[in-house]
């Protein structure tokens, strides 16, 4: 067993003395309070220095953040989603579950498409926020919205269906944080097919030409080296 060295501390006399130190720490806790009070009056909703004051505090958030999901109407009131089912496709979680089917008769105006989603339902708890299913999504109506608050006491209720996607577009909407439509990539026409056909037509005579060049040149090359 190795024998720790013993080593006796030299305390000068103001640290003797306690009241010089415990003046000190007085001190020290003296300033932070008078820089808490004065980060008290400071302008704006972060008024306390040391930690937002959540709920009622809360930071603005970036506007690409994915938070959860809603399904889109347009502004006919009209369901935009048409069951095709691309983002449950894309979705690698695998927790979409879509239902096509077409509206009722007499019905046909709540939906902007001609069929529509009879079901939909995302299982937020296999969910991670990738926003795959929104990019996927051909009409715009899948979208991941700005709200965070996810949590909750029973697991079923972490399911959500179409009824509950919908109300989160109308909350949504209410509060003013709809996203703005994705903007188009601009795409360039392929070149018409006649056109493509005479390219490669000419390529093939200049290949013939450089076969023929090159066997020339092989030639001379071996006469060369002879
Ligand atoms: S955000 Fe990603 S994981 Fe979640 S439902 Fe969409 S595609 Fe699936
Ligand atoms: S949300 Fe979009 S991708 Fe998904 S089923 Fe509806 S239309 Fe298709």
């Amino acid at each position: 067993m190795v024998r720790r060295p013993v080593v006796k501390k030299e305390y000068s006399l103001g640290e003797r003395v306690y009241l010089v130190e415990i003046a000190k720490g007085l001190g020290l806790t003296w300033k932070h309070f008078v820089f808490n009070v004065k980060a008290s009056f400071r302008k704006g909703p972060h008024t306390v220095p040391t930690c937002w004051q959540y709920p009622e505090d809360r930071r603005e958030i970036a506007p690409i953040f994915r938070g959860a999901h809603m399904l889109q109407l347009n502004d006919k009131g009209q369901e935009l989603c048409v069951g095709c089912g691309m983002c449950a496709r894309a979705c690698p979680a695998k927790c979409i579950t879509v239902k096509r089917g077409k509206p009722a008769k007499g019905e046909e105006d709540k939906y902007a498409g001609k069929t529509m989603c009879v079901s939909f339902e995302i299982d937020i708890l296999r969910c991670i926020f990738c926003g795959l299913c929104e990019k996927s999504c051909p009409k715009n109506a899948l979208v991941l919205g700005q709200d965070y608050e996810l949590a909750d006491y029973e697991p079923e209720h972490c399911i959500y269906d179409k009824d509950r996607l919908i109300a989160n577009f109308h909350r949504a909407r209410s509060e003013g944080l709809l996203k703005p439509p994705p903007v188009p990539i601009p795409v360039e026409a392929p070149p018409a097919k006649k056109k493509i056909a005479q390219k490669g037509d000419e390529k093939k005579g200049s290949s013939g030409k450089a076969s023929v060049k090159g066997g020339k040149k092989s030639a001379s090359n071996r006469k060369g080296e002879a």
